[in-house]
């Protein structure tokens, strides 16, 4: 055991797409990314929500279908673990990249998700009072309306041109100003959101580790620990479990 979780009162965790491999769920990015066989640029962007309605639920609405059908794997069941197993007067906030769901579907509560979650909808006009809701329907056939105003439904993850939900991303800032240890794991710790989020936890004082399986092209020196590997063995071993 390298992490002794009893040492640690306020933990926050980042997980990105290496975390959900191990489920089947590919990666968005580089070989085999889902993003390679649509075009990213357009299907990806805020545009096409207005432009090409159906082409961007076609994307979507797999990634649905895959996520549906996909089941938590090993790390994600350690992290739910050691949420179940905190003491009293422990923290351990959740922030996630991912959008698949299956840090719930493991048992994690209070998940912090920073780009959505695909399994949810919502109505693609800002003024409108529809709540997002859980929809399974991958809606490849016909883009469905809002039955309130009949706007375009939207899936409700965060495309590129589109800013970060405001709650989830202050909640986690906020918990990483007293945190004492950070994880961040699956995701490139040279950019946004790890590169900022440990920034943080370092002038927090915390202990700062980063689990991949690849190195850091631009190695962090923020991190202070770097273990590379798969996430779903090095989690499990490196929090004794
Ligand atoms: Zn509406």
């Amino acid at each position: 055991m390298v992490i002794d979780r009893r040492r640690y009162a306020r933990v926050v965790v980042l997980t990105g797409a290496g975390v959900s491999a191990a489920s089947g769920l590919r990666t968005y990015r580089g070989p085999g990314g889902v993003w390679e066989e649509h075009d990213v640029e357009r299907l990806g962007h805020v545009s096409a929500l207005t432009e090409r309605p159906a082409d961007v639920w076609r994307l979507f609405g797999g990634l649905r279908q895959s996520v549906l059908a996909a089941r938590p794997n090993p790390a994600h069941d350690a992290l739910a673990r050691w949420q179940a197993e905190l003491a009293q007067g422990q923290e351990l906030l959740l922030v996630t990249q991912n959008v698949d769901g299956l840090h719930q579907m493991a048992g994690s509560r209070n998940v912090c998700e920073i780009h959505g979650n695909v399994l949810h909808s919502r109505c693609g006009s800002p003024d409108c009072t529809l709540a997002q809701f859980r929809d399974e329907d991958p809606h490849t056939s016909a883009v469905p309306s809002c039955p309130l105003c009949r706007t375009a439904v939207r899936p409700d993850v965060v495309l590129f041109g589109e800013e970060l939900p405001a709650l989830p991303s202050w909640t986690a800032k906020r918990a990483l100003r007293d945190c004492d240890l950070f994880l961040a794991i699956g995701t490139s710790g040279s950019v946004a959101p790890a590169s900022s989020y440990v920034r943080g936890a370092e002038y927090a004082g915390a202990r700062t580790v980063y689990i991949n399986l690849e190195p850091m092209k631009d190695p962090n020196p923020a991190f202070q620990e770097v273990y590379i590997g798969r996430a779903e063995e090095l989690l499990p071993q490196l929090l004794g479990m």
